[in-house]
């Protein structure tokens, strides 16, 4: 590739990543990742040693994070880059998303024991790298572990995924919250992963409105979730919207993810990367 190979988007054992802050900038210098951020889901704590690696290595990092948010009845994950990770109304923020996730993961365990699976709730904190961050995916790792379905993948088919048993509802921060600690913390503000998300093209429109009247920057247009229809028609929305684009692999470990560090598919040409605009 002769253009810039950034990844923005990816995951350590901050949140619901396997590999180690520094793991992950090592292994995305030597698929040849030229500039980096790592994006723990509601948590800057990886930030600092991947910052350090990322120096030895004289590889470009970018601070960031994506934030869980809820917006109409869906939840959705925006990203934040080139924030300052001392900034305390995103620290405060940040906290308190994260304290929804304890009760939501003991909620999540009770469902879970209706069915008849004892026990999730350690099991899954066996595989958080951070307690203070328990995600589904390590209920998923958990569950493939003692054999209720042979990878993450089908347990977010038959039990995590939105009316299966063991989903419960929960709600994040606001769009307007998320883009207000963003935005304070002097980040640029990307919409995550826009094709995983249940809205109609209505409704995909007045979230990208309202995104960019809030001072929204880029969608991630190429991502390891987009096909490339989705990529076309994403680059198309972000031409309407005049925002800019994201490239990005939502890395989350080498068994983890369909795209590796810095493999996400290129940017259409037209469209401004948004790390022209980071520092
Ligand atoms: P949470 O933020 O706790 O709701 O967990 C969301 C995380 O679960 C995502 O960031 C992914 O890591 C993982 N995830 C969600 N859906 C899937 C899926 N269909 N297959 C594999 N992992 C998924
Ligand atoms: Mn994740
Ligand atoms: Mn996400
Ligand atoms: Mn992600």
């Amino acid at each position: 590739m002769n253009v810039l190979n950034a990844d923005l988007h990816c995951h350590s054992t901050a949140s619901d990543g396997t590999l180690q802050p520094r793991e992950v900038v090592r292994r995305a210098h030597a698929n040849g990742v030229d500039l980096l951020a790592l994006t723990d889901h509601d948590e800057l704590l990886g930030l600092p040693e991947a910052a350090g690696a990322a120096a030895e290595l004289g590889l470009r990092f970018v601070p960031g994070v994506e934030i869980s948010v809820s917006w109409l009845d869906q939840t959705l994950h925006v990203v934040g880059l080139g924030i300052d990770p001392s900034n305390e109304a995103l620290i405060a923020g940040l906290a308190q998303v994260r304290g929804g996730r304890d009760g939501r993961a003991e909620r999540i365990a009770v469902e879970l024991e209706r069915i008849g699976i004892r026990g999730a709730l350690a099991g899954a904190l066996r595989y958080a790298g951070n307690p203070s961050l328990v995600s589904r995916a390590h209920f998923a790792r958990y569950l493939v572990e003692i054999g209720i379905s042979k990878n993450v993948h089908d347990v977010f088919l038959h039990y995590l995924a939105r009316g299966k048993p063991g989903y419960v509802e929960h709600v994040w921060a606001t769009l307007e919250e998320a883009m207000g600690w963003i935005k304070g913390a002097g980040g640029l503000a990307v919409i995550a992963h826009p094709g995983r998300y249940r809205l109609s093209q209505a409704e995909m429109d007045i979230l990208f409105d309202r995104f960019r009247d809030l001072g929204g920057d880029a969608i991630e247009v190429s991502c390891g979730a987009h096909d490339g229809g989705q990529v076309l028609a994403f680059a198309r929305l972000a031409r309407k919207f005049g925002l800019m684009a994201s490239r990005a692999s939502d890395f989350h470990g080498p068994e983890d993810s369909p795209i590796d560090l810095g493999r996400a598919p290129p940017l259409p040409p037209d469209l401004t990367p948004v790390w022209t605009h980071l520092t």
